[in-house]
C-alpha cells in the first residue's frame, strides 16, 4: 500500500495510539505521523513537544516518519502525495465523530479515503486527556505513555500542576 497519514493532536502521544502506529507500519511501506491543530481542542503540550516524543517512541520503526502541520488536513495530504488517512476507533461516541470527520474531509477533498483500525482491548479506554489528569495529579501513567517518554511526561504534567499552585 502507499503513503498512510495517521493525522491527530497526539497531546501527548499514548499506547493507544503507538499500539496504531506499530500496526499501521506493517500494512505499508511509509507512515506519516501528523501532529496536527485541532481547534476543538487546547493543546497542552507544543507541537515540537508532541512532534519530538513521538519521535522518540517511534525511532525503531524505519518506515514511520514524523510531521506537523498547521492547516487543513487535505491540504496537509495533497502536498505530501498521499491519499490514505488512518484514524482510530475505541467506542461509539468516536464512530460518531469519525464520521463527521470523514464526511467533511470528503466534501473537501473527493479522492481522500480514511481506513479505521479497532483499539486493542487494553487501550480502549485510554485518551490523551485521560493521561494528562492523572499525571498531573501525580498518578501513575505507565503502561498508559510509552516507556520511552513516560518519564517526560509525568514531569512535565507535574510541573504544569505546580505552576498552578
Ligand atoms: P484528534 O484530536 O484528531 O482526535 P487524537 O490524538 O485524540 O487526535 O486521536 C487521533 C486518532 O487516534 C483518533 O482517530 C482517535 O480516535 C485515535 N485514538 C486515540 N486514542 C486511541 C486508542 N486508545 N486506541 C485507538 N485509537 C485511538
Amino acid at each position: 500500500m502507499k503513503t498512510i497519514i495517521y493525522p491527530g493532536s497526539f497531546d501527548p502521544i499514548t499506547c493507544g495510539h503507538f499500539d496504531l502506529i506499530q500496526r499501521a507500519a506493517k500494512m505499508t511501506d511509509s507512515l506519516i505521523v501528523a501532529v496536527l491543530h485541532n481547534s476543538n481542542k487546547k493543546s497542552y503540550f507544543s507541537m515540537q513537544e508532541r512532534v519530538e516524543m513521538i519521535k522518540k517512541c517511534t525511532e525503531n520503526i524505519p518506515n514511520v516518519t514524523v510531521d506537523s502541520s498547521e492547516g487543513l488536513l487535505v491540504d496537509y495530504i495533497n502536498r505530501k502525495g498521499g491519499k490514505v488517512i488512518l484514524r482510530g476507533l475505541r467506542a461509539v461516541s468516536d464512530f460518531e465523530y469519525e464520521l463527521q470527520y470523514a464526511m467533511l474531509n470528503q466534501r473537501l477533498d473527493k479522492s481522500i479515503e480514511a481506513i479505521y483500525l479497532m483499539t486493542s482491548s487494553e487501550y480502549s479506554f485510554l485518551s490523551s486527556s485521560m493521561v494528562r489528569e492523572i499525571g498531573s495529579l501525580g498518578g501513575d501513567i505507565s503502561g498508559m505513555v510509552p516507556d520511552a517518554i513516560c518519564s517526560y511526561v509525568k514531569e512535565r504534567l507535574m510541573q504544569e500542576n505546580n505552576k498552578d499552585k
